[in-house]
């Protein structure tokens, strides 16, 4: 029998959720949504400098704002929690205790100082900067004197010889010497667990089978999967997914504003349009077109995951948030024009300019054009709205006061003066929005109330009207 997936998204609360961040809980999510199985999410919280409460509060708030949902994590703790690292060190004391019992581990007495003088050397020497094993082998006399200098131990892994080898599911087969890896810190001087134990740790506690994560984690594989098998457990399948970079070819940074979750909501981006795009990015989808949440889970496949880089890029981004309008709800884009349309039009006006709405502010920029006061024509639009002439706007009221759709209205200005094309629709768009662009005349027409209408015909016929 094949055991249950269970993927996890591991983020440190340090900062604002980043697409690179999102990218990988988007694709842990999506395998465990697409296998049936479990997405956990764990808070690694160890580095409490420079972790924050307000931190993981935005980053629990994007992550329900994306709608990935956790089957397990904070507010929804299960007996493999708690889900958050700095409620875990009695697991990671245990660990620690354990393989130190088993000599799996030793504590290094080395200061800061003597382990870069020494790191110095080897790079000058030509050799792999690596932990020399200066503490490897103390006995009880040499680590008693270490202490009674006042120095405090780290903990270290002993890195057993030979090859660590592991299939990574992005990268494919890949193979470390245990002798490149040198021993490495479990626990650091201050007491704390370091990142690659407690992650490690949590993986294999938490019954992770796959870990799919950036890039910049390769290194540290290796060294867990040693540790993994120290202890005793089964290690994830671990997965490298390429960097995201920017339209600059540099990897997407933490204090880039285009990069963060909060900042692209704030602006009116649909999470919709960010998992399109995301999904995207270091995995191909058969279908290239837009795709629904079942549509992004039934087309996931690891087997689609790729190496090369993937470029963030504002026009894929625009792209896709304009897919996500036209698939919206038309309640989530009427939230858009709240306060800026008269009350209980904002369905209407939706409907009619959902092709044009790309962001709120766009929603923003056409509700007063429909129902706000027009400024006087002035300049080259008063001038054409003078030049159409007074039988123009006689039809035209007459149109807009007998409540002509638009394609009426058209037929009876072109009846009353003969004109057609350009001489037609310019003066008629200016006349009823105050500029020449802009969406089809016929939707904003569909929601403009009548008496605005005439009142705009009205002022564009005292243009056309010489004076006495
Ligand atoms: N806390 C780590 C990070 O945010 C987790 C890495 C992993 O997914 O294993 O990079
Ligand atoms: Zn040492």
């Amino acid at each position: 029998m094949v055991p249950p997936v269970i993927t996890r998204f591991a983020p440190s609360p340090t900062g604002a959720l980043h697409l690179g961040n999102v990218r990988t809980a988007l694709f842990n999510w999506l395998y465990a949504r697409r296998q049936g199985g479990r997405f956990l999410l764990r808070i690694e919280d160890t580095d409490r400098v420079r972790s924050s409460e307000e931190s993981l509060a935005g980053l629990l708030g994007s992550l329900r704002w994306l709608g990935l949902d956790w089957d397990a994590g904070p507010g929804c703790e299960d007996d493999r929690g708690p889900y958050r690292q700095s409620a875990r060190g009695a697991l990671y004391e245990a660990s620690w205790a354990r393989l130190e019992a088993a000599g799996l581990a030793y504590p290094c007495y080395c200061r800061d100082d003597e382990l870069e003088f020494a790191r110095k050397a080897a790079l000058a020497a030509g050799r792999p900067p690596r932990y020399p094993g200066t503490c490897a082998q103390l006995d009880a006399a040499g680590r008693a004197a270490r202490l009674a200098e006042g120095r405090r131990p780290a903990l270290r892994f002993r890195v057993p010889d030979g090859t660590v080898e592991y299939l990574d599911l992005v990268r494919g087969p890949q193979r470390f010497e245990g002798a490149d890896l040198g021993d490495f810190v479990i626990r650091r001087a201050d007491g704390d667990g370091a990142f690659l134990f407690t992650n490690a740790v949590d993986d294999a506690a938490m019954g992770v089978t796959h870990a799919l994560r950036g890039e910049d984690h390769v290194a540290n594989t290796p060294r867990q999967l040693l540790l993994i098998a120290a202890l005793g457990a089964a290690p994830p399948a671990y997965g490298h997914l390429p960097l995201l970079v920017g339209a600059a070819g540099v990897p997407l940074s933490k204090r880039d504003r285009a990069g963060s979750v909060a900042a692209l909501a704030a602006d009116g981006i649909l999470p919709d349009a960010l998992l399109n795009l995301l999904g995207r990015l270091g995995h191909r989808y058969a279908h290239d077109g837009w795709l629904d949440r079942a549509g992004l889970i039934a087309g996931f496949d690891l087997g689609a995951l790729g190496r090369a880089p993937a470029h963030v890029d504002p026009t894929q981004l625009r792209h896709w948030q304009k897919e996500a309008v036209a698939h919206a709800d038309a309640g989530v884009l009427a939230s858009w024009v709240r306060g800026v349309v008269p009350p209980g039009r904002e369905a209407a006006f939706i409907a009619a300019l959902r092709a044009n709405i790309v962001l709120p502010e766009d929603a923003r920029e056409w509700a007063p054009v429909v129902y706000g006061e027009l400024p006087c024509a002035t300049g080259e639009l008063a001038t054409l709205l003078a030049g159409a002439g007074p039988a123009f706007y006689a039809a035209a009221l007459e149109g807009a006061r007998a409540g002509d759709p638009y394609p009426a209205l058209v037929a009876r200005i072109r009846g009353a003066t003969g004109k057609g094309g350009a001489a037609l629709f310019k003066p008629l768009r200016g006349a009823l929005t105050g500029r020449l662009d802009g969406p089809e005349l016929a939707q904003l027409l569909a929601v403009m109330p009548p008496a605005t209408m005439v009142s705009r015909l009205e002022a564009a016929a005292r243009l056309a009207t010489p004076a006495p």
